[in-house]
């Protein structure tokens, strides 16, 4: 007998219909001997269509008063499944966060968790029932309700999978698992039967949108395997785990590609201790989370600094790094928000030169001007024209050999 954490997004739980599929596939899993604890989403874009209440409410946003409402969506989710597993027969009992034990911290809207103190959904799975959970939620140390933040019930899942010791954790989601690269840009883009905690997390920071990072952060420091898989197809999907020391690794194994982000640029900043510092600590404080910071070699006392930042915070990054400059005697600062970044990741790549080579040539064979490049020990980043990636990241899949064997 295992214990396995299955974990339903929005789209898996997005009608009745729906439920009632998630319901028979938990009792299959039930019957095969197995215990379950299920996570869900709220139902579809509910989420959305409660943030979009919220605005057409009020312009005053309490953090309590928008946990209280975002979380509603997974509470409603999971009571409707609870009543789907007993039609069939199954003995379930739904719990909140607060109930599950998830204590957080008090920071509204992207609440961290502290602890989990799992003994009501033990006691639970030892009276021989499936746990339902409301995903992305706990409880504050100030006995708030707390909502952990968008894509939060990935990090619900893989917590509890941790908190008690299951065999793995499973993101039922509609993609059949992690691809080599987005499949609706590169149709023969080839779904991954494993890949390693490290490369996901890296593909994750650079665009692949699923499953949300923090859950993937949250199951590489605890060790906690992963399963992504299709709750529409069931079939096996992708593995995610330790990296085995001793296996051959791709070179390559994914190319991401992220148009999230604008690139601003300080220019003519005075080559002296103190000027970076006073600037990022500004933007920091502002709450602009800036990304691939490039400074260039200092000509005649003065250099360039380039970052990205969200385009969401580039009105309010602008706005302050517009005032540093005056204040550090900057010559300027200017912005595009038509970029986009292209990745290679790869655990491979630490071991063998050459990727940023070819990288670089892919992208000139094809045109494609490098205004940024950045690298961590396996992956290469390039800042490229936004109007141009989809051609970049098509050209890369091909150069690295990813496509369907
Ligand atoms: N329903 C929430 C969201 O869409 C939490 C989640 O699905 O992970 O962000
Ligand atoms: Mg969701």
């Amino acid at each position: 007998m295992a214990l396995v954490v299955q974990k339903f997004g929005g789209t898996s739980v997005a009608d009745a219909e729906r439920m009632r599929e998630v319901a028979d596939h938990v009792a299959r899993t039930v019957r095969r001997g197995d215990q379950v604890v299920l996570v869900v989403s709220a139902m579809g874009k509910e989420t959305d269509e409660l943030l979009r209440l919220a605005a057409e409410v009020s312009s005053v946003h309490p953090g309590r008063e928008m946990d209280m409402l975002i979380t509603a969506g997974e509470r409603k989710a999971m009571a409707l499944v609870c009543m789907a597993l007993h039609h069939i027969g199954i003995d379930s009992e739904s719990f909140t966060g607060s109930q599950a034990g998830f204590l957080t911290d008090t920071n509204h809207r992207n609440a961290k968790i502290l602890e989990v103190r799992p003994d009501r959904i033990r006691a639970s799975l030892d009276a021989g029932r499936v746990a339902v959970l409301g995903g992305s939620q706990g409880v504050s140390t100030d006995h708030e309700v707390t909502f952990l933040g968008r894509g939060g019930s990935d990090t619900t899942a893989v917590a509890i999978a941790h908190a008690l010791g299951a065999e793995c954790c499973e993101l039922y989601t509609d993609v059949t698992g992690v691809y080599t690269t987005d499949p609706r840009v590169v149709p023969t883009a080839r779904r991954m039967p494993t890949i390693s905690f490290d490369e996901l997390l890296e593909m994750t920071a650079t665009g692949c949108p699923k499953p949300a990072m923090r859950s993937v952060e949250y199951a590489r420091t605890h060790g906690v395997r992963l399963h992504v898989r299709s709750a529409f197809t069931w079939q096996e999907g992708t593995w995610v785990d330790e990296e085995e020391p001793d296996m051959e690794q791709a070179i390559v194994s994914a190319v991401t590609h992220d148009t999230s982000e604008a690139k601003m640029t300080l220019a003519g900043v005075p080559d002296r201790p103190g000027v970076a510092a006073t600037v990022f600590r500004a933007l920091a404080d502002q709450e602009v989370n800036v990304d691939m910071i490039v400074q260039n070699v200092s000509d005649h006392g003065v250099t360039d600094i380039s970052f990205t930042v969200p385009h969401a915070d580039l009105a309010s990054a602008m706005e302050h790094t517009e005032r540093l400059a005056a204040e550090v005697g900057a010559a300027g600062v200017s912005s595009d928000d038509t970029i986009a970044r292209v990745s290679v990741v790869g655990a491979g790549m630490r071991s063998n030169p050459g990727v940023a080579a070819t990288m670089f040539e892919t992208l000139s064979s094809c045109g494609v001007n490098i205004q940024m490049i950045s690298t961590s020990a396996i992956r290469v980043s390039c800042v490229v024209d936004g109007g141009q990636v989809e051609d970049a990241v098509r050209a890369l899949h091909e150069a690295f050999g990813l496509h369907e064997a």
